[in-house]
This record gives C-alpha cells, structure tokens and sequence, in this order.
C-alpha cells in the first residue's frame, strides 16, 4: 500500500496490484518513495520548494502521459505536472500527489523548408536552441537555457527575441495534449483554434502539452549582444536614458535592465565585488556590426564600471545566465507591469532594490515592444500586452534563515510600485501565488471569463488545479 492524497486534500492508499499494473504498462519509469532514484526526482530548481510526492511518474512518450492521467483519475489522486522543473512557485510537485514528470521526453525536430520547430512537452530552452541553431533558426523563447520550454510557453515567454519576433505564445502554432479524461487532441488554428488561443497564455489549465510546435526565425549564429555595468552612482541617468532609448528603439533591439550586485565570491573582478551596478543588456536581431551601431548611445552613457559586449554565437548568449542561478538555491520572484517608467517610478523603484538583502539578488525591467504590441490584445490568452514595461524583482539566495528578509524585500518592493501599475503581472513571476484567485482575475482581466469557459470545456473538475490556476466557470 502507497499513500497519496486525492484531489479534494483526503487521504487515500493506493494498492501494490494497481501500481505493479501501471509500472508494467509504462515505457517509461514509475518512482516510489522507497526506490533509489526518489531523492533525486522530487527534487525541482527552487530549493525553498522541498516537496515529498506519493509518485513520479517518468513519462517516455505521449501514450505514458495518457497512462499517468487515466491512473490518477481513476484514482482521484490529486496530479502536478512536470515539464523543465524550473518553475518559480514549485507548481511541478507537491506532498503526496502523483506527479507526471516529462523531463525524459526531450526530443527536438526541425523542419527548416517550413522554418518550424517541434518539440516534445519536458524540452528545455537550450534542447530548442541547440536543434534550432543547427538550421540557422531560432524560437523566441527565455534568456536561461536550462528553464522548461513548456512552462514558459504556456505562460507568455519573455525573451531577447520578443521585440523582433513576439513572445513565446505568438510563435505556437500547434500543441499536442493529453486531456483531464486522457484523450490526445491536437490545436491549431484550423482544429481546437479555442484550445490553442487558451494555451497561448492560459498555463497548464487545460491539459498536459505533450508537443509544441513554433514558427521559428533565420538568426545567428553570431549576434551583437550587449552588457554593459554601471555604477550604482549613475543609476538615475542610465535609467533615464535606457527609458528614452526603448520608446523609440528598432525592433530589432530588445532590451533589459538589470540592477544589482556584484556577489562577493564571485567570478566578478574583485576590485568590483560587493558594489551596486545597474546593467544594460540587449541583443539585436540582425547583422553583428548593425546591433553595435544601434546600441552605441548605450554604453555611453556614463564611464562604465564593465562592457562585456560583443559578437557572441546565439546559443552562447542563451547560455550566458545559466550560472547565475544553481538548481537548489532559495529564491522569490514577482511582478508587476508598468505602464511607464516615469521619473518618480525610477527613484522608487532606486530606493527599495538598493536595499537588496542578497548581494545576488536583481531587479529585472523588461521593456515590451515591438512584435509583442502588434499581436492584437485578445489574439493569446496572454494579457499584458499594453504594459510598457515587466518589472520583476528576484530574490536569490542560500541560507534558509534568511527566507523571511528576502521574501519580504520582493514584497514591499512590488507593493512600492503598485501605483505605477494596471495591477497585471506577469504569471511566470509571480511569487507563490499567495494572493490566490483574485490576483488570477486581476491578471487576466478581461480575458478570464473565456478563460474560465474554456477550463469547463476542457476540465470541468479543475484536475490540472497545480498551476497557476484558472477555476471552472460554473
Ligand atoms: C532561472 C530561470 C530563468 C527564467 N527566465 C525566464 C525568461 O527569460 N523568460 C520567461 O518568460 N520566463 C522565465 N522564467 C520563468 C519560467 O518561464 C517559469 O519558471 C516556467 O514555469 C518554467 O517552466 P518549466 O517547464 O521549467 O516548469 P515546471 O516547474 O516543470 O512546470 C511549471 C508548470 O507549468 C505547467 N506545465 C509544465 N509542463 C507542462 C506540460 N508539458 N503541459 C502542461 N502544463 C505543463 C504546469 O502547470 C506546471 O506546474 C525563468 C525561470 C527560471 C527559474
């Protein structure tokens, strides 16, 4: 006998026979508490996530997906699914649930006549970049390589492309999923075109995404890639003028601002060590020698403390923050989108990121543009189109005694800022999601009703409930 938890919070014992059945039926792997491999697979990126599930089931395919769903149905076990393991709020597990793990099905294909990418539901964003690259091509996608394409797609998908080609969602032209009754369906816009606006957005409300198939674009494999570091001293001008340069920018140059610290121990010269700094970074969607002529006025802007900018292979630049985030630390992000970026909000966002806990947490600023406002606003599910900027303060840090501080700097910092927000965030930032339902609301706005008509078709007993979660109409 295994205990688990069902879907309603109540205990429940599953039998030796059942689980042996389903162990038997999978081409992939079933992980219980007591094998060897458990430690290591309940594991996900946020080490203040510590969760004990009941099982793990290690999918190999599509069929093992429609194998997990059917148990846990079956079973009423309370389910979290699992792609790259790198979501924020720890949504990919929990105590005592049945968790369906993609992280083995990581296969890209790449069909460069159509320029279209497919790629199986627990890729991750370097498996996409490296097949891509391959062809000369590129999916808009995040700027870590290690994060899960399938929670960041199903979310928005902010990238260094996002200004030349769009978010994540706007390059989905097709996903496979695994319904809540273990059905497949295929959406696209000519079959479930309901299904795949919901999952352009939405999250994983509807079902598990065992495909994804983007557009995707020529880029690279070089690309003019700009970090440039300032003094802490100059925050206010480089703000000012970063916020000038965006508004009238080519599409080409996405951009982001990031402020922080050099951590002490770390591969930074040591002479610059424990100081603030606020970063420019961008990278432009065209020929190397054009993006260093466009972002010139960038890195002029006052006497900088470090310019590492240059030509860089794609992949390299996707690649170039994977260390700044180790699997196991402890971190808390949120978000909130600005409309502006006034001079009052760059003094009170000053004030409260320079008083960061951790020497290795940033605050990011995230400016939208471009292909990201072009795509009508009710196109996706997505809903922060008509933000001008994400701001998104990151906690990072190790030593569980300092949770609480550092929890509580990315709140006020947040609460701050809330006036110079619509009250959208963006959900993949979005802490643990303690403010529940209503924050759900206030993010989707008025998308949510379609939303929640869209969860009753596809999941009218919420069974994908670990997630940043849409409730049923009723
Ligand atoms: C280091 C780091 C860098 C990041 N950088 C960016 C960035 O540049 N841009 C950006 O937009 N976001 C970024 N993010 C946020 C990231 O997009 C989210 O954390 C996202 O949830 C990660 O997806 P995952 O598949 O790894 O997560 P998981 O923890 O595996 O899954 C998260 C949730 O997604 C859903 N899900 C996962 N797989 C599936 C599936 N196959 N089918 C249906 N639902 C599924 C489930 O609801 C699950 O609970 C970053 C996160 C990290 C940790």
């Amino acid at each position: 006998m295994l205990e688990a938890i069902q879907i309603d919070g109540a205990d429940t014992s599953l039998e030796e026979e059942a689980l042996q059945e389903l162990d038997d039926d999978l081409q992939g792997e079933l992980i219980r508490p007591t094998d060897e491999g458990y430690e290591q697979a309940r594991k996900v990126w946020n080490g203040m996530i510590d969760r004990y599930p009941a099982l793990i089931v290690r999918c190999a395919d599509t069929d093992d997906v429609v194998r997990a769903v059917r148990f846990a149905r079956q079973h009423n076990l309370l389910t979290a699914v699992r792609g790259g393991g790198h979501n924020v709020a720890g949504h990919g597990t929990q105590d005592g649930a049945l968790v369906i793990d993609l992280s083995p099905m990581r296969e890209v294909s790449v069909d460069a006549d159509y320029r279209t990418v497919q790629a199986q539901g627990g890729a991750t964003l370097g498996d996409v970049d490296a097949a891509s690259q391959e062809r000369g091509l590129a999916v808009p996608l995040g700027v870590v390589s290690k994060t899960g394409i399938a929670g960041l797609t199903l979310v928005g998908g902010l990238g260094w492309l996002r200004n030349r080609y769009g978010l994540t969602v706007d390059s989905l032209l097709e996903a496979e999923m695994v319904t809540a009754d273990g059905q497949v369906v295929i959406a696209n816009k000519d079959s479930n075109a309901d299904l795949l606006w919901g999952l352009q957005g939405g999250g994983g409300n509807f079902g598990v995404v065992t495909k994804f198939t983007y557009q995707a674009y020529p880029v690279g494999p070089d690309v003019f890639f700009m970090m440039v570091f300032y003094s802490a001293e100059n925050d206010r001008e480089v703000l000012r003028a970063f916020r000038d340069f965006v508004a009238q920018a080519p599409d080409r140059v996405t951009l982001l601002a990031d402020l922080g610290m050099f951590p002490e121990g770390s591969e930074f010269p040591e002479e610059l060590q424990g100081t603030a700094f606020t970063a420019l970074a961008g990278l432009y969607a065209g020929l190397a020698g054009d993006g260093e002529r466009a972002m010139a006025p960038l890195r002029g802007i006052a006497e900088p403390l470090m310019d590492i900018s240059g030509p860089m292979e794609y992949v390299e630049v996707q690649r170039l923050f994977d260390a700044d985030y180790p699997d196991g630390s402890r971190y808390y992000w949120k978000s909130t989108n600005l409309m502006e970026l006034t001079d009052a909000g760059i003094d009170r966002l000053l004030e409260h990121t320079r008083k960061q806990p951790s020497q290795r947490s940033t605050v990011d600023l995230w400016p939208l543009g471009g292909a990201v406002k072009r795509v009508p606003k009710d196109a996706t599910a997505f809903f922060g189109r008509e933000a001008a900027y994400v701001l998104n303060p990151e906690a990072n840090w190790a030593d569980p005694a300092d949770d609480q501080v550092n929890i509580q700097w990315v709140r006020d910092l947040i609460e701050s800022m809330e006036e110079f927000s619509d009250g959208g965030r963006y959900l993949n930032f979005q802490g643990f999601q303690e403010e529940g339902d209503a924050m759900m609301e206030a993010a989707f706005g008025a998308s949510y009703a379609r939303l929640a008509e869209l969860k009753r078709k596809y999941d009218p007993d919420n069974f994908f409930r670990l997630n940043q979660n849409i409730k049923p109409a009723s």
